[in-house]
């Protein structure tokens, strides 16, 4: 039997606001406990709170970087239900009249085609507090700091069919929120949240099987591992005659498994209703366009730029956008090299990202310049040192050493394009291995590889290769 897997997701990215979505609090991360939660936030008697403006730009930025309706007016609603770390009794959310809706965001399949996939809704709420259990033996600590901070919740369709699909579509709105500075991504902190819902069905069913929601996922490596756990758990519940039962369930990553956390509330259970102290948002066109006219380049345009200026591939201008501090070293590569676009990507995405990863650190951190690594790159270009050298050189610069010309001169690594000096150590190659240049002449083309090698060696590995190929064929079947 093939089962096929359905996945939707819910992200809650947490606006880059200095203070809070209906109070004067901050919204700093890491501070004292309830050192951050006003009046407002805890809900006290006779408070009113007041929406904060920029949350409204920023959801309005959000709605046009995945292609939605803005809309003219939405309505925040009272999400009644009762837990600790919410003194309220109900979060402010919207509901029926979300201020973003119908978007989508194209993803990158592993085969390179294109997969839209459609953004349900996007509205804005306030975050409820913490409730800490790892301090307290027999009790439950609760920070407030965190009610009040603003949220936009973006709900996809039931789109991705896999959960490396939905790791490329969390990546591209992950890198979107960045581009569009209203959220920093921060997964550990919480910034940038994921619930995945997940079900499964027999392909073709036209009808969808029952979804479990997944939450404590803070990792795209967790979100992956989570979703392909689930998969297939409710297909072994399935083949053995059982059902899926529609619930909460906790990722554990020590485990690598999820577990019920609790049975899932319908909607009509929070008695949703417009909150009476609120007045609804009225967007106007004018608002939308001067938010507009004040995008940056996103992603996917820059992706088509890199396509059109630079010849790069589609894959390799989507991972050199995925930020933009990245484009940028990038584009300063390149700039830097004299322009060798495809040399530049492969430096960056291959040498420099590996290294990267390696030291666990970010693009902004990289011990070598994107100036440096385009002298490295231009070296290699104009055949001042061949690939194999430059890795080397590179690993020195990585180390504190200098600047490329710095480190070939100290080294005396420049590569030997002087063409007398390759055909006499070409000469002496050949005179060395006699019973080689017989056996070469009698047929033995693999042998051409050893010849190479030798003059290679004798070298120091920095004969030009074009030239030392071309003197070797004509000396060889001389
Ligand atoms: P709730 O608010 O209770 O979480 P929603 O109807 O808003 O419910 O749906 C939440 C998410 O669940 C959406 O991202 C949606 O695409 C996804 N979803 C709905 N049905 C399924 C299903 N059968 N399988 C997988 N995902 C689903
Ligand atoms: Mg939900």
């Amino acid at each position: 039997m093939e089962w096929e897997t359905v996945i939707g997701l819910e992200v809650h990215a947490q606006l880059s606001t200095k203070s809070k979505i209906f109070s004067g609090a901050a919204t700093q991360f890491g501070a004292e406990p309830n050192t951050q939660a006003c009046a407002i936030d805890l809900g006290f008697p006779g408070v009113l709170p007041v929406l904060n403006a920029e949350v409204i730009r920023m959801a309005i930025k959000l709605g046009l970087g995945i292609n939605a309706e803005i809309a003219p007016r939405s309505v925040f609603a009272r999400k009644n239900y009762f837990y600790p770390d919410l003194p309220k009794g109900y979060q402010i959310s919207q509901y029926e009249l979300p201020i973003v809706k119908k978007g989508f965001l194209d993803i990158l399949l592993e085969d390179g085609s294109v997969k839209r996939i459609n953004i349900t809704r996007a509205h804005l709420e306030e975050d409820a507090g913490k409730s800490l259990h790892e301090d307290f033996h027999g009790q439950s600590g609760i920070d407030l700091n965190r009610a009040g901070t603003p949220l936009l919740e973006i709900v996809s369709e039931p789109d991705m069919r896999s959960a490396k699909e939905a790791i490329a579509y969390l990546k591209v709105l992950h890198s979107l929120v960045r581009y569009l500075e209203i959220c920093d991504g921060n997964m550990q902190e919480g910034s940038f949240r994921c619930d995945a819902n997940v079900s499964v069905r027999k392909k073709g069913d036209p009808k969808f099987g029952t979804r479990t929601e997944l939450k404590n996922l803070n990792s795209f490596r967790f979100i992956e591992r989570a979703i392909n756990f689930e998969v297939e758990r409710q297909i072994e519940l399935l083949e053995s005659g059982k059902k899926v039962t529609q619930e909460t369930r906790l990722y554990d990553p020590n485990k690598n498994e999820t577990r019920s956390m609790r049975g899932k509330e319908e909607a009509h259970d929070y008695r949703y209703f417009p909150d009476p102290d609120l007045l609804p948002v009225a967007i106007t066109m004018d608002q939308i366009e001067k938010v507009r006219a004040e995008l940056p380049e996103l992603p996917q345009q820059k992706r088509q730029r890199f396509i059109d200026a630079y010849a790069l591939s589609s894959y390799d201008a989507s991972v050199l956008v995925t930020s933009k501090a990245l484009a940028d070293y990038f584009e300063t590569v390149v700039k830097e090299s004299g322009n060798q676009p495809k040399l530049a990507a492969n430096w960056v995405m291959g040498e420099l990202s590996g290294a990267l990863n390696k030291a666990n650190l970010e693009i902004t951190e990289s011990p070598v310049t994107a100036a440096q690594l385009g002298k490295l790159v231009q070296r290699i270009a104009d055949n001042t040192i061949s690939g194999k050298l430059a890795k080397t050189i590179f690993e020195a610069m990585w180390n504190g050493e200098g600047d490329v010309d710095a480190i070939i001169e100290k080294r005396g690594l420049k590569q030997v394009t002087d063409s007398s000096a390759i055909e006499a150590l070409v000469d002496k190659i050949i005179a060395a291995n006699p019973a080689q240049l017989a056996d070469y002449r009698a047929g033995k083309d693999k042998l051409f590889g050893y010849f190479v090698g030798q003059a290679m060696k004798e070298s120091g590995g920095k004969m030009n290769p074009q030239q030392l190929n071309e003197v070797l064929k004509k000396k060889l079947n001389a």
